[in-house]
């Protein structure tokens, strides 16, 4: 068995708990008290062609990014957080794609280190371990969820029926970034950490339904540092574009479909950690299918892997990695080890969230492509797991030649998407100074 220690991030105020047993009464997630309790809920409509075509104009603003700000702040305010975020220094580094470093020190004290098993990428709930049902309701902003009438709605006194197991966001206690949050999906399932169609669905329903391009959401696989086994993806606004959105894509299959427009695979082509990027389809579920096969495939294969999704759900990029397991094995240099940064989907997409004031200090292209590169697989390798996908997914090869790589910059660049308002409150400056 490989496992590493390392310092868990404290995702929830109760992860520090002992476990209360049943009929805990005080207000968690679990079945105890759940059923008849009032939580708020959000509820989408499923987009259909047509709509994700017209969305954008039909739409006066986006009520969810609206809904989500304004309750991340309000538990801000009730002091639920175990830190100040926004007094966290952040800047952008100098160099080709502008790695963005934040110092951030409360976000890993006073813990001691855990052992993680990291050579198993799907492992059985354990329901004696941490999970989300035994999160306080106050932690909670609103379950999301698919409208049964095709419209958007949001019902601040909702009470839970007995039948239902609700998707929840939630806010993250340890913030990297404003309006850091949870979706748990169906959550009284227990779903241990892997991807699943119908989960990863909701995941770009969450993205879509934002409509803002700086609202990313991300996950983690175990052995590729999630830290909890209960099925949970993370999300937040960050408004500048992550530097793995910049660079530059090769196209290297489609997948053919039912619908016309094809789900195209795209390959990074200049970035230290190596990855593919999922675009195009008719519909959300188009891309969900596709993108969630190919996370399903490397579930079952036990590759440990780290998922972006960005552009408001209709880029996805996947990123194996293996640097758990080589820390496991010794073989990361003490230098990077020191570092404590554990390179998870926020750190391979670019933003390097630092324990140590000389580390920020220090930041540079360099570090950050050194440290990026241990978390890559080798080209072989890469290459290998890339053919175990296409398989899954039924790609067919379609290499361009290198004078059409594709330089999707001015693309991504999410200051320049045409016509939305960043919905940021509070102070801006505090998260990046440039
Ligand atoms: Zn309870």
């Amino acid at each position: 068995m490989l496992s590493i220690k390392r310092v868990p991030t404290v995702l929830s105020n109760y992860q520090n708990e002992e476990e209360n047993g049943g009929g805990c009464g005080r207000n968690c997630l679990g079945k105890c008290c759940l059923r008849g309790a009032k939580l708020p809920l959000y509820t989408f409509k499923k987009m259909n062609e047509k709509d994700l075509v017209h969305k954008d104009e039909d739409r006066q603003g986006f009520f969810l990014d609206t809904l989500l700000l304004g309750e991340w702040e309000d538990r801000m305010h009730r002091g639920l957080f175990r830190y100040d975020v926004t007094a966290c220094e952040t800047k952008v580094i100098p160099g080709e794609y502008g790695f963005i470093a934040q110092l951030n020190e409360g976000r890993h004290l006073k813990k001691r280190p855990t052992e993680f098993r990291v050579d198993r990428v799907l492992q059985p709930f354990d329901e004696n371990k941490f999970n989300f049902t035994k999160v306080g309701q106050e932690e909670v902003l609103f379950r999301f969820e698919e409208s049964e009438d095709a419209e958007a709605c949001y019902f601040q006194n909702a009470r839970m029926d007995s039948t239902n197991s609700p998707s929840v966001v939630a806010i993250n206690v340890s913030p990297i970034e404003y309006a850091h949050v949870l979706l748990i999906p169906r959550i009284l399932e227990c779903l241990p950490q892997r991807i699943d169609r119908e989960s990863f669905l909701l995941a770009l329903y969450m993205a879509a339904e934002a409509g803002n391009p700086y609202f990313r959401l991300g996950y983690n696989s175990l052995g590729a540092f999630a830290t909890i086994n209960h099925l949970h993806f993370q999300a937040y606004y960050l408004a500048v574009p992550f530097p793995v959105e910049k660079a530059p894509t090769r196209k290297i299959s489609s997948v053919k479909g039912l619908s016309e427009n094809e789900v195209k695979i795209y390959e990074l082509s200049n970035y230290p950690v190596r990855g593919l990027v999922f675009e195009g389809g008719n519909t959300l579920e188009d891309l969900a299918d596709v993108v969630s096969n190919a996370c399903i495939c490397l579930q079952n294969n036990n590759i440990p892997y780290n998922v972006l999704i960005s552009d408001s759900g209709k880029r996805i990029f996947i990123f194996p990695q293996c640097y758990a397991e080589k820390q496991a094995l010794g073989e990361v240099k003490q230098e990077l080890l020191d570092t404590q940064v554990n390179p998870a989907v926020w750190e391979i997409s670019g933003h390097m969230v630092l324990k140590r004031k000389k580390d920020y200090e220090e930041a540079s292209d360099d570090n950050a492509w050194r440290l990026l590169a241990e978390v890559s697989l080798s080209e072989e390798r890469f290459q290998e797991v890339e053919a175990y996908i296409f398989e899954a997914v039924g790609a067919y090869e379609e290499v361009e030649d290198e004078s059409n790589l594709k330089e999707t910059e001015e693309e991504v660049d999410a200051g320049n998407e045409g016509p939305f308002n960043p919905v940021l409150h509070g102070n801006e400056e505090c998260y990046v100074l440039q």
